[in-house]
């Protein structure tokens, strides 16, 4: 019935979120509210986990990107489900030793760490380290020899496939923030240069081709030149790189129209990939890892808002305003991104109207989504955005200083406070008297 499958209606027509009436929870914890769905979570990561073991003999690790979603109890949850863990800040990295996750199971990105962020990484023993670029790679060599370490690196390649968008194209990657290009030879000299560098160890390398992405091919596409790559480097340097990683991107259910792949399907198909290619370039099956953020999050949350005001405009059209906005959400008003919003005390009807959901932010473009159509909204209301686990919370800012939201787990129709809601003296807490 609806995008995403821990989504139900009970006998008052409520929308249910892992057996949880919406409304109750809405009462409960007060508006606006994040609401994410355990078993979703659990199984989405079981899926991956096990998707390895069947196409892959086991020779992976699926790592959770924590910059979907960031809090202690996803981080002890990615534990639990034996996942690794994606880190892309010194707040990342602090987040996940708090939540007592194993430093060797994570990986650090990003294209500018901070010198503090390198040191603190070495000094948490951060299993490796994905470098950016040649300034990074010398600093770390650098701390690395005065800690006297031996650090395992990881280098991100640009492969040249472009998978932004529905479709993909292979060529314009070289025009990224992110990573070495391979065509231009600036990952090769990079690779090189690690080679004669005594403090930094390069096992693995890296690429990641784009975000919400429905299709196959790229990420088989990837999977081909990154292994040619790794051939490349063992023919010419003699060095063989044992560990790859080829990042996240799987697409999710925000609306009816998005039709992701079964996790399984990429892992068949990339596993077919990588062997054949390890055969043609005679060298051996490297293990993998795989990074999905949104994946694993997306589906499984709700925000919950409570609606304050209805504006109708003649002929152009209808605007409701809700008790959050892009301070909780602000990916409608960074991409237009579509979502599905359900009016949630009346989840058994048919729409039958578009409102444009607005925020209270003082932004014209403070929106959550524009006409999407609802059931007969009334102030008073509260209103369901779907799809909003990944990338809303994490984004979430306190502009108009706005406190942010809560965020509460679901599950067998019991809820509890993952996230608690900020108070007005947290939004305070920094500030100093004149
Ligand atoms: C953002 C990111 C991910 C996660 O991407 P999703 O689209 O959320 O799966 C994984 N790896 C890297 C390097 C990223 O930057």
């Amino acid at each position: 019935m609806f995008v995403n499958d821990c989504l139900n209606v009970n006998e008052k027509g409520h929308l249910t979120i892992g057996g949880c009436d919406t409304l109750e929870l809405a009462k409960e914890f007060g508006t606006p509210l994040y609401v994410m769905d355990e078993d979703t979570i659990r199984n989405t990561c079981k899926s991956y986990v096990n998707s390895i073991k069947t196409h892959y003999d086991g020779k992976g690790l699926p790592m959770y990107a924590s910059k979907a979603l960031s809090c202690k109890a996803l981080v002890q949850l990615a534990d639990s489900e034996n996942m690794g863990l994606d880190v892309v800040s010194g707040g990342e990295i602090y987040t996940a030793m708090k939540a007592n996750f194993p430093p060797e199971k994570i990986q650090f990105h990003g294209n500018n760490k901070t010198e503090a962020e390198l040191r603190m990484a070495l000094d948490y023993n951060i299993g490796k380290i994905i470098v950016d670029n040649l300034y990074e790679l010398e600093l770390l060599n650098k701390i690395a020899n005065e800690k006297n370490k031996v650090v395992k690196i990881s280098m991100r390649i640009k492969p040249g496939i472009d998978a932004h968008t529905h479709n993909f194209i292979m060529t314009g990657q070289i025009d990224s923030k992110f990573g070495f290009a391979l065509e231009t030879g600036e990952a090769m000299a990079a690779v090189k240069e690690s080679l004669k560098l005594s403090n930094v160890d390069l096992t693995e390398l890296h690429c990641h081709i784009g975000s919400q992405i429905f299709d196959i091919d790229p990420f088989v596409k990837a999977a081909e030149v990154m292994m040619d790559f790794i051939g490349q480097i063992k023919r010419e340097t003699g060095h063989l790189v044992t560990e790859l990683n080829l990042g996240g991107g799987y697409g999710i259910k925000y609306t009816e129209n998005d039709n992701p792949v079964p996790y399984d399907n990429y892992m068949a198909a990339v596993s077919k990939a990588v062997k054949a290619k390890a055969a043609e370039n005679d060298i051996p099956v490297p293990f993998i890892y795989m990074e999905p953020g949104r994946s694993v999050v997306g589906e499984a949350g709700i925000t919950l808002y409570t609606v304050g005001g209805r504006k109708e405009i003649p002929n152009i059209r209808t605007y409701v305003s809700v008790d959050g906005g892009m301070t909780d959400n602000i990916r409608y008003a960074l991409y237009e991104s579509e979502y599905t919003v359900v009016n949630a005390g009346k989840a058994d009807q048919e729409p039958n109207e578009k409102v444009t959901v607005a925020g209270k932010c003082c932004e014209s473009g403070d929106l959550i989504q524009k006409d999407a159509p609802v059931a007969d909204v009334q102030v008073g209301d509260t209103l369901a955005v779907l799809s909003t686990g990944a990338y809303n919370y994490s984004m979430a800012s306190n502009y108009n200083r706005n406190p942010r939201p809560a965020i509460v787990m679901v599950k067998d129709g019991k809820a509890r406070l993952i996230v608690k809601r900020e108070s007005y003296d947290d939004l305070v807490a920094n500030d100093l008297d004149l």
